[in-house]
């Protein structure tokens, strides 16, 4: 056949943080480069994904939504199976979701592969007015805890390119 395409290695990626952070159109924007105004709460667990290209590889990244689970726990095991990177998201603009970051690390360590590469990711960066966590903050907590991490806005787009293609890296880098 023609354009078939030679997939050299699939990378399951997990996006989690508290309900309403942006996590589902932060994968919208990465895999559509859509933004949905109104986007409804995540119904069922469920992935997308997109290829690309890495140091001359092609990667289909497999990017799993959660289902809405996201209070503390309810993520189950069989989510973070085989996962290679997890995006933890928390919203500038709300202090509690930054609060909880350290929660998710937890649950990424209790269930993840150890040598699962994070990304922390502080979203809704365009709402200039409306932040309360410091850059500052979540720079400090990420090199405490050995995390990446960038600001981005899944409505402009800002940095969610960035962002995905440095997780994909840096996994292209351990596997
Ligand atoms: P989820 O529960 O983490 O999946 O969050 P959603 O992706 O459903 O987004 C929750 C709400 O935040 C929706 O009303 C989105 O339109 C809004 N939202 C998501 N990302 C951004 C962003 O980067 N900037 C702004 N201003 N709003 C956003
Ligand atoms: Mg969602």
């Amino acid at each position: 056949g023609v354009n078939i395409e030679k997939i050299d290695y699939v990378y399951k990626v997990v996006v989690i943080g508290d309900s309403a952070v942006g996590k589902t159109q932060i994968l919208s924007r990465f895999t559509k480069n859509d933004f949905c105004l109104d986007s409804k709460s995540t119904i069922g667990v469920e992935f997308q994904t997109r290829t690309l290209t890495i140091n001359s590889k092609l990667i289909k990244a497999q990017i799993w939504d959660t289902a809405g689970q996201e209070r503390y726990r309810a993520v189950t095991s069989a989510y973070y199976r085989g996962a290679l990177g997890a995006m933890l998201v928390y919203d500038v603009t709300k202090r509690q979701t930054f609060d909880h970051v350290a929660r998710w690390v937890e649950e990424l360590r209790a269930h993840a592969d150890n040598t699962i590469v994070i990304m922390l990711i502080g979203n809704k960066a365009d709402l200039v007015d409306l932040r309360v966590v410091p850059t500052e903050d979540a720079i400090e907590f990420a090199e405490d805890q050995g995390l990446y991490f960038f600001e981005t806005s899944a409505l402009n787009g800002d940095n969610v390119e960035a962002a995905f293609f440095k997780l994909l890296e840096e996994i292209y880098k351990v596997v």
